[in-house]
């Protein structure tokens, strides 16, 4: 069976693990700090400061950003729910937005409403699957935007980032984009949050705050965000070769979610109306899964949310996939989209 996803780590990955090692030193160091240099170069930012997960990237830009116990945030509603976890970690309401329709991101015309009902002026955007989001509406709208680059970002011809928030988060963890272990990052370009932004993540303060909790970054994570952020470029144009050769096939390319230019192939994925029944019935040769799983209680108040998560399918197209297991994949899918006519 071809599995959805794979991890695989490099013998030069492996042996930054081992320097780690033998240095002696293991918790935020050099390497830590090397990861956030790399970082900003690689998405162009002033600042960058690593923290211990992507949840936790989020909730500190949502602290820069001025979010506080009360604020409302908008979030999208066909998402991770550690993004709407991290809004709630901060006593903040979550107020979900839908998609646009038959597509993957927040429907930027419905969160300016919203934020002008609610009073609020940070919107959390996922460019999702790799999609990038309209980013800049939000911001003429006067919004404030984390951008969760956790699954991709609008990208140029030479596959280097182009980010629009105000703040930029990143999940490096193992099964992301950029899969190191247990890391996130925050980057912006205010110098005069950086201060903040280092000494809030240590968890140590001279009066009690619960924003200032203990998301310090270890160095074996640093080392590997360092090797994943020197082969980002080589990553992204890998995806990119699977994703055309899905592009190529023609009840593919009639299915696929989303815009198909400068953007990652963190995810390729298909709508089909009968989903459930397309995962059952490849189950014994591919794994074909819902990329993102539901967390609203009332999610039939966002009619694109509910379409997406019912009929969104996530194909493997992982680095390490091989063209004859990617032409299985093909096949398989030929016969059942044929057979059915979804
Ligand atoms: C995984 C993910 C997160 C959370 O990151 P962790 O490192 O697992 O805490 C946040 N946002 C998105 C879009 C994600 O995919």
């Amino acid at each position: 069976m071809i599995p959805h996803n794979q991890i695989v780590f490099a013998n030069a990955d492996k042996q930054l693990l081992h320097d780690v090692v033998q240095s002696g030193f293991f918790t935020q160091g050099k390497y830590v700090a090397d990861f956030e240099a790399k970082a900003a170069n690689f998405y162009q930012r002033k600042c960058a400061t690593a923290v211990s997960s992507g949840s936790m990237a989020i909730r500190l830009a949502l602290i820069l950003a001025g979010v506080k116990a009360g604020s409302n945030v908008i979030v999208p509603a066909y998402s991770c729910s550690a993004v709407c976890n991290s809004v709630l970690s901060l006593g903040a309401n979550v107020i979900p937005c839908d998609i646009a329709e038959g597509e993957a991101n927040i429907d930027v015309y419905q969160a300016i409403q919203l934020a002008e009902q609610h009073r609020a002026n940070v919107v959390i955007v996922v460019n999702t699957f790799g999609i990038p989001a309209d980013i800049t509406t939000l911001k003429h709208a006067g919004l404030t935007v984390v951008e969760d680059c956790s699954h991709g970002f609008a990208i140029t011809a030479d596959s280097l980032p182009q980010t629009y928030g105000d703040f930029v988060i990143q999940s490096l963890y193992a099964t992301k984009l950029l899969g190191a272990a247990e890391l996130g990052v925050v980057l912006f370009d205010d110098e005069a949050l950086l201060g903040s932004a280092k000494r809030l993540r240590e968890g140590y303060s001279q009066i009690p705050s619960g924003e200032c909790i203990n998301m310090k970054a270890n160095e074996f994570s640093g080392a590997l965000g360092v090797a994943k952020l020197v082969e980002a470029t080589s990553i992204i144009a890998q995806r990119q070769a699977r994703a055309n050769i899905y592009l190529g096939n023609k009840f593919l390319s009639r299915h696929v979610v989303g815009n198909v230019n400068h953007r990652v192939w963190y995810r390729f994925v298909i709508s089909v109306e009968q989903a459930d029944k397309l995962i059952d019935s490849v189950a014994s040769r591919v794994q074909i899964l819902r990329p993102i799983s539901p967390w609203l209680n009332d999610l039939n108040k966002f009619p694109h949310a509910s379409t997406a998560y019912r009929r969104y399918l996530s194909l493997p197209i992982y680095p390490s996939l091989e063209e004859e297991d990617q032409t299985e994949v093909m096949s398989v899918l030929d016969k059942y989209l044929q057979d059915t006519a979804l």
